[in-house]
C-alpha cells in the first residue's frame, strides 16, 4: 500500500517513520510547508519530500532540499493520504482528496462530519472497510475509546464521568501556555471529548470536563465509572489486562507522576520516548459495588499512531482488525 503522508509535524512525523517500518506499506513521501530542519532530517532518513504548493517549493530549494514536486504530484500516486496538518486544514484538504479520488484518513483535530466515520481500532475496525475517509481521533478520545469499550463489553456501563487534565501545549510549542495556572478548559461542563467519545461509542452515557496545566508531557485523566454489574478490582484489573494497547503500571514501582512514565519510554529506548499504551496506574483502580475508580495516562504525541496504521489497512487491504493489530504492535515494540 502507498502511502502519503501530509503535514510533517508532531503527528506526521511519527507516522511517516511507523509507515515505513511496516512490510506492507510504503512511504511514497511526505508532504512539508516550512522550509526547516525537519524537511532537512526527512531528506536525510531517506523519505520522499514534496512541497505543499510553489511557495514551499521555492522556499524549500531556497533551504538546499530539492522537493520531488508538490502535494499534488504526491497525492496522485498513492493509494491513500494520512492528513496530519493542523486542526481544520485537513478539511481544506479534503477537496483535493476528492478531486483526485484518493482514499484518506484525517485526524482528531477535524470534525467527525469531515470523514463521517470515526476510528479506534479495537471499537471498529471492520466497519470501516470500503469506505474512502475515516478520522482517527483524538488522543484523549482514543485512550477514552479504548478502556472505556473494554470495560462496557465487561461490566457494562452505566455512566462515565472523566476528569481530564490536560497537558498545555507539546514539547516545542513554546508560545501557548499556561506557564502559571490551571486553566479550566472550558469553564463549561461538558467538554467536547464526551461527545468525540460518542462518535465512536454512541451508546455510552459519559460527562468529561476538562482543566489544562502547565505541562508538555501527557494527559492525566480520573475516572469515575457506574457499572451495570457489581464487580471487584481484581476483576476490573482483569479485564484492563485483556483491553488492547494498554500498559499497567504501580505507584509502589515509583510511578508517581507522568513524568515516571515518559522517562520509561526513554529507558525502553522507545523512538522519541514514545508511549503508544493507554496507561493505567494499577494500584488507582478501585472497585467498589457497582462503582470503580481508576487514573489513566495518555501520551498525547504517539497514542494516535497505531490506530492510524491499522486504519490504512482497514481501508486500503483484508488483513483483519487483529491481525492489523498484531502486525502495528510487533513493528512498535507494543507488547499486546
Ligand atoms: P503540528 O502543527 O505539529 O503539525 C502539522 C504540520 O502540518 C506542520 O508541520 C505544518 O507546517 C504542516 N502544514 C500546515 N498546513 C499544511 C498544508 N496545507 N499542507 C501540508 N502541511 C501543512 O500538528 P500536530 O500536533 O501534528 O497535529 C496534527 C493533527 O493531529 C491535528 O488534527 C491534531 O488535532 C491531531 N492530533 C494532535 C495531537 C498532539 O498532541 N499534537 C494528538 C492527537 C491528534
Amino acid at each position: 500500500v502507498r502511502v502519503a503522508i501530509n503535514g510533517y509535524g508532531v503527528i506526521g512525523r511519527r507516522l511517516a517513520d511507523a509507515v515505513a517500518a511496516q512490510t506492507d506499506m510504503e512511504l511514497a513521501g511526505v508532504v512539508k510547508v516550512r522550509a526547516d530542519y525537519k524537511a532537512r532530517l526527512a531528506v536525510e532518513k531517506g523519505y520522499p519530500l514534496y512541497a505543499a504548493d510553489e511557495k514551499s517549493r521555492t522556499a524549500l530549494k531556497a533551504l538546499g532540499v530539492s522537493p520531488r514536486g508538490v502535494a499534488d504530484d504526491l497525492i496522485s500516486d498513492v493509494d491513500i493520504v494520512v492528513d496530519a496538518c493542523p486542526d481544520e486544514v485537513g478539511a481544506a484538504n479534503k477537496a483535493t482528496y476528492q478531486r483526485l479520488g484518493r482514499r484518506a484518513i484525517f485526524q482528531g483535530g477535524e470534525e467527525h462530519d469531515v470523514a463521517g466515520f470515526s476510528f479506534v481500532a479495537q471499537c471498529n475496525y471492520e466497519a470501516a472497510r470500503g469506505r474512502q475517509f475515516v478520522r482517527v481521533v483524538s488522543c484523549n478520545t482514543t485512550a477514552l475509546c479504548r478502556v472505556l469499550h473494554s470495560l462496557d463489553g465487561q461490566f457494562g456501563l452505566r455512566r462515565a464521568g472523566v476528569v481530564i487534565a490536560r497537558r498545555a501545549a507539546d514539547p516545542d510549542e513554546t508560545g501557548k501556555g499556561p506557564i502559571d495556572a490551571i486553566s479550566l478548559d472550558p469553564v463549561t461542563i461538558p467538554s467536547h471529548h464526551a461527545h468525540d467519545v460518542n462518535t465512536v461509542l454512541p451508546q455510552l452515557k459519559i460527562v468529561t470536563m476538562a482543566i489544562k496545566v502547565p505541562t508538555t508531557h501527557m494527559h492525566l485523566h480520573s475516572l469515575l465509572l457506574s457499572l451495570a454489574t457489581p464487580t471487584s478490582e481484581a476483576a476490573v484489573l482483569e479485564a484492563l489486562e485483556h483491553t488492547p494497547r494498554l500498559l499497567l503500571i504501580t505507584g509502589r514501582e515509583g510511578f508517581k507522576s507522568t513524568a515516571s512514565v515518559i522517562d520509561y519510554a526513554r529507558e525502553k529506548k522507545r523512538s522519541r520516548n514514545d508511549v503508544y499504551e493507554a496507561v493505567v496506574w494499577r494500584d488507582s483502580v478501585r472497585a467498589d459495588d457497582s462503582e470503580a475508580y481508576l487514573f489513566l495516562g495518555v501520551h498525547q504525541e504517539a497514542i494516535v499512531v497505531p490506530e492510524n496504521v491499522d486504519a490504512i489497512r482497514a481501508l486500503c487491504s483484508q488483513v483483519a482488525a487483529a491481525e492489523s493489530m498484531r502486525l502495528t504492535n510487533q513493528t512498535l515494540g507494543i507488547a499486546r
